[in-house]
């Protein structure tokens, strides 16, 4: 497959342990090559370099693109710097987008990751044809991205759609930012972790907690997944109460940006094949006006792994093309 020249992007999705570029054609999604490199986690002076060197794999692999983005974990200014990144520790305004656009003359944009991957969604998957979208994607935390009147919000600094820390509950359970209470302490692969941990507490959910080795500390999402799985009742109960806690903060956002659709990525909402309709049925009864809106449709994410790399070459796009 090749991809006409004036529609090459390369995008870049920096994760927590690889470093995953592709060469795609932003207006179709097509993807013409893929690279990997496992990120360099202990040193943030190394990250440049390191998708310097997928860039370089990518344009050897494919020829020059017209533009690059990267998508990065963390708080990324318009200008492309990032100035906090939980994945890599330490980091203090690195300028990932000048540092690759010095090295390669392209033009280059750097962006949150799921920001990139919510673009995606809106442009090429699951929110397409949309003016008003949010996308969440729970994983190990939760991550987001907010489309509004067709367009990506970024906010005032670059940092915007980070649902994950709205404060849904002020004596809730720790959140990997530092504070209390958090949406993602309750509502993510560890929120799922955190609900099964206070049923644990209460003296039921036994399976859950003799898969994770007696240990409650030790207890993860796939614990629950995986009773679940075995049909033990006591794990649907957690279930039931993280889809409340996922229908509580679905029904917030609703509240604050009266989206068009919401898209639910990660691996949560194939834990169980009625997760989304029991989420979205508790989210039609319990957000603000219910009887007197149209009901907001909560729908899987399309695009899969590859929603950050694709978006990031989206990204690229607007900035050379505009939006
Ligand atoms: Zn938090």
């Amino acid at each position: 497959m090749s991809i006409q020249a004036r529609n090459r992007f390369i995008g870049i999705d920096v994760g927590g342990t690889k470093i995953m570029g592709v060469v795609a054609d932003p207006t179709s999604g097509e993807i013409q090559v893929r690279r990997k490199l496992p990120t360099p986690t202990s040193d943030p002076e190394r990250l440049p370099p390191a998708i310097g060197e997928v860039v370089d794999e990518l344009i050897d692999a494919a020829g020059r693109p017209v533009g690059v983005g990267v998508g990065v974990p963390g708080l990324v200014d318009h200008q492309g710097v990032l100035h906090y990144g939980p994945n890599v520790p330490g980091v203090l305004g690195l300028d990932i987008a000048g540092e690759l656009r010095r090295e390669f003359g392209l033009p280059v944009i750097a962006e949150n990751d799921a920001s990139c991957a919510a673009l995606a969604e809106h442009r090429l998957g699951a929110a397409q044809g949309t003016m008003h979208a949010i996308v969440v994607n729970q994983g190990t935390g939760i991550a987001g991205g907010i489309i509004i009147g067709g367009r990506l919000h970024r906010g005032a600094n670059g940092f915007a759609g980070e649902p994950g820390h709205m404060m849904i509950n002020a004596n809730g359970h720790l959140c990997a930012c530092g504070k209390r209470g958090c949406w993602e302490s309750v509502a993510s692969g560890a929120g799922l972790a955190n609900i099964a941990r206070e049923v644990v507490a209460e003296g039921r959910a036994t399976r859950i907690l003799e898969l994770a080795g007696g240990e409650p500390a030790h207890i993860r999402g796939e614990h629950v997944s995986a009773a679940i799985a075995e049909g033990d009742t006591d794990a649907t109960l957690v279930l039931d109460r993280f889809g409340w806690w996922v229908a509580e903060g679905l029904a917030s956002l609703i509240a604050l940006l009266d989206p068009e659709i919401i898209v639910l990525g990660g691996g949560l909402t194939a834990i169980n094949r009625h997760f989304i309709s029991e989420v979205q049925e508790r989210v039609n009864e319990t957000v603000m006006g219910a009887a007197y809106r149209p009901e907001v449709p909560i729908v899987p994410a399309r695009l899969g792994a590859e929603a950050g790399a694709i978006g990031a070459a989206v990204s690229a796009r607007d900035l050379f093309f505009g939006r």
